[in-house]
């Protein structure tokens, strides 16, 4: 009886692949699966009934700026509560290590809470992620625009000098060296608005090297996407990396039904590059409060503002109404603020999600006052939602999609799959009732319909509440 630390009985196993559901028991030792074996067949003192459930790979969220939310916030009940077990960190050019300069800045301040949080190197930010004992794992992306505040301080609305370069290479060099899995870029905002083509392919040359991945928030999501996709791809052919095109969408409603360019353009791209992206299943984006963004939206909903109290959550016509001042004169008043902007098409999300080449990221803002519902909703939305209700795809398939093809993507060895061996980072849900209950109004909201949820054979997530579980790690770069 003793064999087995666990063992997850009378379920039917998504093992991510995609393939069809399968009836099987499976046993956990240690942190590792031990076996997936015909129902009946395995037992434990430690037994989890998943009679009428699905047993799943846990969800890899690629698409995160949870760096230091693992740290300050260990039980990560945002993300354990969906499924996930692993968060992609870093991303849109912004990654809390490593960072030298002795004030986090406005740019870095969106992850990045406390100070002691930031590190010099990356290895001795892994180390304080470790110290935390967050309940789930984290992987980590060094992002361009924190190492142009290392080399180019506040200077940054210009090239980076042939200096500068370097600096920012080496440092991308020994990241990748101590377990960062690649690098992201946010050519979006303002501090790597100025970087050049030429600036992002030459930073990113130890991507190659190392078998690092290169991920992008791209220059323009709008009018220009095409012209966006092209830098993306040439960067990441360049630094010989696969690329992953973060978020996408086609933003505004002057490029509503343009997935039906991009999507073709990425089909063709893929066939002789390494090349896939990330989506989120809602019709909003949410970022820093930009009053370039305004006019492309057709409701702009506050996050967070450090100057004016109580307007989180708040439409931004109605703020500026009883300001007494139009939308962008309101947005000035508010900085530094955050907003959501329902900007996209959901035809255009939808032909995104179903997309071969798609996987799910959250692009959740932990720190957000009033967040983004996608914070606490997006695994169980594309199960319930996206899956169940309006059959986009199999069940197997939005499985798939969370699990083995990131791990695949991102060179995550050893996660995503149900078989024995892997790490026993797993999911168990019901698929008659998984669902998203975060709401624009209400964000913060545990999902339905998700039982037990385990890392690295710990449970840490358990009947609405977490598990007690802290057995998260670091996942580095070349670990197998
Ligand atoms: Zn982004």
């Amino acid at each position: 009886m003793a064999d087995y630390d666990i063992v997850i009985r009378n379920g039917q196993v998504a093992d991510g692949s995609g393939k069809s559901l399968f009836a099987a028991d499976v046993s956990i030792k240690g942190d590792r699966i031990a076996a997936v074996e015909p129902p009946g067949t395995l037992r434990s003192d430690n037994e989890i009934d998943a009679a009428g459930r699905v047993v799943a790979p846990g969800f890899i969220d690629v698409h995160t700026h949870d760096d230091t939310a693992l740290i300050d916030n260990p039980a990560m009940a945002m993300k354990a509560s969906q499924g996930v077990t692993t968060v992609v960190c870093g991303n849109c050019g912004a990654s809390a290590a490593p960072f030298v300069r002795p004030d986090i800045g406005h740019f870095l301040s969106l992850i990045v809470k406390k100070k002691e949080n930031i590190a010099g190197s990356f290895g001795e930010f892994a180390g304080k992620v470790e110290a935390a004992r967050p309940a789930i794992n984290g992987a980590f992306l060094i992002g361009h625009s924190t190492l142009r505040m290392n080399a180019m301080g506040e200077d940054l609305g210009r090239k980076a000098t042939a200096s500068e370069i370097a600096v920012m290479r080496d440092l991308l060099d020994q990241s990748l060296e101590q377990g960062a899995i690649g690098m992201s870029s946010g050519l979006f905002y303002p501090p790597a608005m100025a970087a050049s083509t030429d600036e992002v392919a030459e930073v990113a040359k130890p991507l190659g090297k190392w078998g690092g991945v290169y991920t992008a928030h791209m220059r323009d999501e709008g009018d220009d996407i095409l012209k966006s996709m092209d830098e993306t791809f040439e960067i990441g052919r360049r630094a010989g990396a696969p690329v992953i095109v973060s978020h996408h969408k086609c933003a505004g409603r002057s490029n509503f039904g343009r997935m039906k360019e991009t999507l073709p353009k990425f089909s063709e791209a893929m066939k002789s590059q390494e090349i896939a992206f990330d989506v989120y299943p809602y019709v909003a984006g949410s970022t820093i409060l930009r009053k370039e963004m305004l006019d492309r939206a057709d409701r702009v909903l506050i996050t967070w503002s450090d100057t004016v109290q109580g307007v989180a959550g708040r439409d931004l016509s109605a703020v500026a109404a009883e300001m007494d001042c139009s939308i962008h004169e309101a947005a000035d008043r508010l900085q530094p603020a955050g907003a959501i902007y329902f900007m996209m098409d959901e035809k255009d999300v939808q032909s995104a999600l179903a997309h071969p080449g798609a996987m799910i990221g959250s692009d959740g803002i932990p720190f957000d006052s009033h967040p983004h519902p996608r914070l606490w909703g997006t695994f169980p939305r594309v199960l319930g939602h996206y899956a169940r209700e309006l059959k986009l795809f199999p069940l197997e398939d939005a499985v798939r999609r969370m699990t083995s093809y990131p791990a695949q993507r991102f060179r995550l060895a050893s996660r995503g799959e149900v078989r024995p061996g892997f790490y026993a980072d797993l999911c168990v849900f019901d698929p008659a009732t998984v669902i998203d209950t975060a709401t624009f109004e209400r964000p913060i909201s545990p999902a339905s319909g998700i039982d037990t949820v385990l890392c690295n054979g710990e449970v840490v997530w358990r009947d609405g509440k977490p598990g007690g579980g802290r057995g998260g790690r670091v996942l580095r770069r070349g670990e197998v």
